[in-house]
């Protein structure tokens, strides 16, 4: 299997894009354009509101804050669950997903970043998503969770939650219920894509981090609390990226009331020392006496080939406990 460090090594000269695996993703821009026949109903708009938030809310509490940094901890239902729920966004399996975030986190904005704006803003958004060197899963990034049948099969039949999702539509609203559902699923993936490009251009830096990650007030709505980019940055395993009162982050709040009723555990949040730290000195009291990191959160050294060391070693708990 290619590994996406070499693969992504080669991202800034060979930007080629894929058209032909690509076709399924034009057609899914192009669906929409149905609603002009069908006409929208009031019924349609609100589906697709929902469909946007809901799946927004599995991407970002799911597929990023739980398979990406293990910010919590769920049971093998419920991990299953998110992992099913993210699929229904049709951004691919949770292990493909969570793998290239995490190389994201290893590399951000050096020349391997999977997206790094400083490769084009059109490469960061979405051409590397178009790009043939990306459609591998490195299960080697992911094997904490690779770990688990179940999750493995949805990654390889990644299509099959949003197929489902689509027919019910069909079946239960007609043609216009559908085309909400595709115009939802366009609308959420660039909702998804801005946090790639616009969160490390638009926007405050509160810490030096090491990247061009920014907090963004808008980009935050719209993601239910990823805009709250330069947090995550500063400190991964958070569950909570708005560190403050007034940094709206939807994702947690929904995280924090699954815990109360007992679906998440373990729930970690960043010390308060390294909320009000600088960059510089919340790393030093990070990683003297902070929470431990889980695999992807480490910092990296500059060698692209050392590999990620095991999270049993690291004393990080294994998922699905
Ligand atoms: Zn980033
Ligand atoms: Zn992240």
């Amino acid at each position: 299997m290619q590994d996406s460090r070499a693969a992504g090594g080669s991202s800034v000269d060979a930007k080629r894009i894929d058209v032909v695996a690509s076709i399924p993703f034009f057609l899914m821009h192009l669906m929409p354009l149905g609603i002009f026949w069908t006409g929208m109903t009031l019924t349609n708009a609100l589906l697709c509101v929902g469909l946007y938030v809901v799946r927004m809310f599995f991407i970002t509490a799911g597929y990023h804050r739980y398979f990406a940094h293990r910010a919590y901890k769920l049971n093998r239902f419920w991990q299953f669950v998110m992992a099913f729920g993210g699929g229904t966004a049709v951004q691919k399996g949770a292990l493909w997903w969570a793998a290239h975030h995490r190389d994201h986190h290893r590399y951000s904005d050096t020349e391997l970043d999977v997206h790094s704006p400083k490769h084009g803003a059109f490469w960061s958004h979405v051409g590397w998503i178009l790009s043939t060197r990306f459609h591998h899963t490195s299960f080697e990034r992911i094997k904490d969770f690779a770990r688990f049948p179940e999750l493995v099969w949805l990654n390889k039949h990644h299509w099959v939650p949003g197929a489902l999702l689509g027919t019910a539509c069909f079946l239960l609203g007609g043609a216009g219920a559908l085309f909400a559902f595709f115009l939802s699923t366009v609308l959420l993936y660039h909702g998804t894509f801005t946090i790639n490009s616009l969160a490390h251009v638009f926007g405050r830096r509160r810490y030096e981090t090491t990247d061009t990650s920014r907090n963004s007030f808008l980009l935050a709505l719209i993601t239910l609390g990823e805009g709250w980019h330069n947090n995550h940055h500063h400190y991964q395993a958070s569950a909570n990226q708005g560190f403050f009162w007034w940094e709206i982050d939807i994702s947690y709040y929904v995280i924090r009331a699954m815990a109360w009723l007992g679906i998440a555990r373990d729930v970690r949040v960043a010390p308060r020392h390294v909320v009000l730290g600088t960059s510089k000195s919340a790393r030093t009291a990070r990683d003297g006496a902070g929470a431990p990191e889980p695999a992807a959160s480490l910092p990296e050294p500059a060698a692209p080939v050392a590999p990620l060391a095991e999270p049993a070693t690291l004393g990080v708990p294994t998922p699905a406990e």
